[in-house]
């Protein structure tokens, strides 16, 4: 009894100590991008493959270099020498409470916010239920390869809490912020504007700035928030520095066709958010799928970018996001799941996606401008490339460590990837990451570090 007494008391404090402090490498293919890539022609440019090198991690969990040489016995040794090494992904929209409605039928954008986001976003107003999903969800992104997000949580302040709380005792870099909506919406997801203001100003002097945490004002859409409640977002915006700003815009059809109703004032949907101050180098604005030029030149101005959504687009037939455009007005774009209206939280299913969706377009979208769009070229866009994003001496070792092929056809077809590499050429190397990207889930995740920590790690025999 005594013993067992002891024992517990000793994990109790361990629990509460810091992490032993360690030098540790890693062994892998290095993969990241030190430049954007090409559009359209898989060169070299911008491309940094480290083909079995060692990522070093100094003791407070910064990469401080990689070497194609074992390091010394003073550093914790992991060989993971055969598997793929990049930094982990970033998913810049993403809902926490739709994993309850992930893979649901029959509806558009508007009919399925009122069929089923609605009501699962409603049982989040108890702090339990809000709780358990953000432990779930953050689990869910560490395991499925993704270490930083950008997420909505509902509109209840405990739901912003649990998912900063939870990033936090992880270590994650997190966005995120209670939604605001004050109108269209059903009893118990409502807010008002005084009340909205104050539950915002008390998360963010909580959580904004808090080790990795940031506030977003989280503006569902333009149908659900009125003029007063906007600019009030925009204020908030314009009070606290580093302050970002989450929202969906001209994702359907239909609800353009609604905003356009309800903002008669406003020259486009992108416009009602110029007008409440809502557009700036912080602002990451979902789907963006039915704007013209006018507003693309608005993004590019104001520095706001575009979080493309592939899956969630196809799903709901919302539309094909023009990435070429996007491109050609020089405005940011960065990949998300828009997990439930997207199919799934694994971004190489996403990137996957989201080359079909090009390709509809006749463009096609090489694996290197994916892989860089959903790691260094979403940190830029966040004004996050200091700390994530890349293998750069500096970063935080926000990394992940992937298996090349996952069951027997994804291994034959790497296999006869492999065997044309002989030249090692930008194009062969392409041409196996792009089968990576295409055939890779979840299932490739061997294990996902969080500045330097394991988060993640596969289960035996899986
Ligand atoms: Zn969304």
């Amino acid at each position: 009894m005594q013993g067992l007494r002891q024992t517990t008391i000793t994990r109790m404090t361990l629990e509460h100590e810091p992490a032993r402090a360690v030098k540790r490498a890693w062994r892998a293919d290095l993969l990241d991008f030190t430049a954007t890539p090409s559009w359209g022609s898989p060169d070299e440019a911008g491309v940094r493959l480290r083909p079995d090198h060692w990522l070093l991690v100094d003791e407070q969990g910064r990469i401080e270099g990689a070497t194609p040489h074992e390091p010394g016995h003073d550093w914790e040794r992991h060989d993971h020498r055969g598997r793929l090494l990049m930094p982990g992904f970033i998913d810049t929209h993403v809902h926490c409470p739709q994993l309850d409605v992930i893979a649901s039928w029959g509806a558009g954008l508007l009919d399925w916010l009122e069929t089923y986001t609605f009501p699962a976003e409603l049982r989040h107003a108890d702090p339990a239920v809000a709780r358990a999903g953000a432990e779930r969800f953050l689990d869910a992104l560490l395991a499925h390869g993704t270490t930083a997000a950008v997420v909505f949580p509902t509109v209840h302040k405990a739901s912003a809490e649990a998912l900063f709380e939870g990033a936090a005792a992880r270590g994650m870099r997190l966005i995120t912020g209670k939604v605001l909506m004050d109108r269209h919406a059903p009893d118990g997801l409502r807010d008002d504007v005084p009340g909205a203001r104050a539950e915002c100003e008390e998360l963010i002097g909580r959580w904004h700035g808090r080790g990795r945490a940031a506030f977003a004002a989280t503006v569902r859409f333009a149908v659900t928030s009125t003029p007063e409640q906007l600019a009030m977002a925009g204020e908030l915006g314009r009070r606290h520095a580093g302050l970002y700003m989450q929202t969906h815009v001209a994702e359907s059809r239909e609800e353009v066709r609604r905003v356009a109703e309800l903002h008669p004032e406003a020259r486009s949907y992108l416009d009602v958010y110029r007008r409440a101050g809502l557009l700036h180098e912080r602002a990451v604005l979902a789907h963006g799928i039915w704007l013209d030029a006018q507003d693309r030149s608005l993004l590019h101005d104001t520095g706001a970018h575009i979080a493309h959504s592939p899956t969630s687009n196809l799903f709901l037939g919302s539309g094909l996001f023009d990435w070429s455009a996007a491109r050609a007005a020089g405005h940011g774009v960065s990949i998300a799941t828009d997990v439930g209206g997207g199919t799934s939280l694994s971004m190489p299913r996403t990137l996957a996606e989201a080359y079909k969706v090009q390709a509809l377009q006749g463009e096609r979208l090489t694996a290197f401008y994916a892989l860089h769009a959903a790691t260094a070229g979403a940190a830029r866009a966040l004004r996050l490339e200091h700390e994530i994003g890349s293998l750069e001496r500096g970063r935080l070792a926000d990394v992940v460590i992937w298996d090349w092929a996952a069951g027997p056809v994804a291994e034959h077809r790497d296999a006869v990837a492999r065997g044309a590499l002989a030249g090692t050429t930008p194009q062969a190397l392409h041409a196996r990451l792009f089968a990576w990207m295409q055939l890779a889930d979840e299932r490739n995740v061997v294990q996902s570090l969080v500045a330097g920590h394991t988060r993640h790690r596969r289960a035996k025999g899986a």
